[in-house]
């Protein structure tokens, strides 16, 4: 919405807000990923709008960076939640709603014969790498470059670009942020994304040492990259031939691409899985699953996997309620999700083709990505080359229209958004390309 939405006469309360906030908080904020819309005070959500301290209305495709598949404040989470403060949030014991959710997740995952909760997506891909280190004697790990695990110190490398990252066909392993202990790059190797010949070479030399290949079936965290087709299968092979574990990342993928995440979608299985984010509509829960044989080193605490927090039943009733609606109906939610999102990219592709701009949308649906570059990317070294600075500059005014993405160009689908929405917002797409940016 534009500015003339505000509330007439009210006071600039999120600019007071985010004053008093850089008072008390590190550097203003909860996490340093909100960075990008530091100034945002968010008062309350519904459906596929939040409204900020000010009154302003904003359509959400950020959607708390993926988790809330079914909209701000959805009647069936709302309620069991509700029931769930009547009847106990957490005991530090098995529930029911626990055991019905794992359920839910072995009958979803193709590769999930046993699952545990987490309460993070870093902690569960913590809980796969340890798994598959026990499972192998192992301790190196391949990953690839560009791609996102979470934040712990053993697997946030190479992610972002800084200097001295190597060559595209070589990349290093680098690390992230002050504070990490140099050592943790011993045990990472880096890979390129659809790089099969590269990998094989890799595995020749070290793949006796390597524990797991862990990867984002479906990469979005920098704009939305294509798997090669029959990568995933080739991989799946090279892991198997080597002993080492395969690790899908599902946080993002699992039950918004497909229920199934990456491994239904190319029809792939991998030895281990990760999931979070729309697993649980925006409540705290994660978790980790996969074969029986790895998933059993778990019992009597051979290997070991804890936390207070694990499994509580208010978030594993909260869950459940997600699960259970998004299989609804044949899947009615993610197929209307999916549905929208590509009348967002054609709308889009539509705008830059009509208004010159040197950019493109596309994406499998769930997930829209707006590239900074006539054609879309296919590696991360492509993404590296965009115009960032003009995908930072539309975010900033379709921010400022009431449109709330990502600054990378990523809009995210919720079960609440509408054709109104899609259409108000290419719209104001045009107009942010005709009036504001030009
Ligand atoms: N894995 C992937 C693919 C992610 O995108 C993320 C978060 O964005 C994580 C893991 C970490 O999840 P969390 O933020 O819940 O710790």
């Amino acid at each position: 919405m534009h500015d003339e939405t505000r509330v007439s006469g009210q006071q600039d309360r999120s600019a007071g807000l985010t004053a008093r906030l850089a008072n008390v908080l590190a550097g203003g904020m909860g996490s340093g990923g909100r960075y990008e819309h530091r100034d945002l005070v968010i008062a309350k959500g519904k459906g596929a709008h939040v409204e900020d301290a000010n009154g302003k209305r904003y359509i959400d495709y950020m959607l708390a960076f993926g988790p809330l598949i079914l909209g701000h404040a959805p009647r069936v989470l709302s309620e069991a939640v509700a029931q769930s403060l009547e009847t106990g949030i957490m005991f530090g014991a098995a529930c029911e709603s626990e055991l019905l959710l794992a359920e839910e997740v072995v009958s979803s995952f193709p590769c999930v014969d046993k699952v545990r909760f987490t309460n993070s997506g870093t902690e569960a891909v913590q809980s796969a790498l340890r798994l598959a280190r026990a499972y192998t004697g192992r301790d190196k790990i391949l990953k690839f470059e560009g791609h996102f695990h979470g934040w712990a110190d053993n697997i946030f490398i190479s992610v972002k670009p800084v200097a001295h990252m190597g060559l595209a066909s070589h990349p290093k392993a680098v690390l992230m942020t002050p504070g990490q202990p140099k050592s943790v790059i011993d045990d990472i190797v880096i890979a390129t994304w659809n790089d099969f010949p590269g990998i094989e070479q890799i595995m020749s030399r070290h793949g006796s040492e390597i524990a797991a290949i862990i990867l984002e079936p479906c990469p979005t965290n920098n704009g939305f990259l294509e798997v090669a087709p029959g990568f995933l299968e080739k991989l799946r092979a090279l892991a198997s031939a080597y002993g080492s574990v395969l690790i899908f990342d599902e946080v993002v993928s699992g039950f918004r691409m497909a229920l199934g995440g990456g491994q239904e979608l190319y029809a792939t299985v991998p030895d281990l899985c990760t999931f979070g984010k729309a697993f649980a509509g925006g409540l705290p829960i994660a978790g980790f699953g996969g074969r029986d044989d790895i998933m059993s080193l778990l019992v009597d605490n051979a290997v070991s996997h804890l936390g207070t927090y694990n499994s509580g039943a208010l978030s594993c009733a909260g869950a459940l309620a997600v699960l259970r609606e998004l299989k609804r109906d044949d899947q009615a939610v993610l197929k209307h999700i999916h549905r929208l999102g590509k009348e967002l990219i054609g709308g889009f592709n539509q705008v830059f083709q009509e208004t010159g701009a040197p950019l493109c949308a596309a994406g499998p649906g769930a997930v829209v990505s707006v590239y900074g570059s006539p054609t879309v990317p296919k590696t991360y070294r492509d993404v590296l080359s965009h115009n960032k600075e003009l995908l930072a500059r539309i975010h900033r005014a379709l921010l400022h229209r009431g449109v709330w993405s990502f600054a990378r160009g990523t809009f995210m689908i919720s079960a609440a958004h509408d054709e109104d929405d899609i259409q108000e917002t290419i719209q104001m797409m045009k107009r942010v390309l005709t009036e504001d940016i030009n």
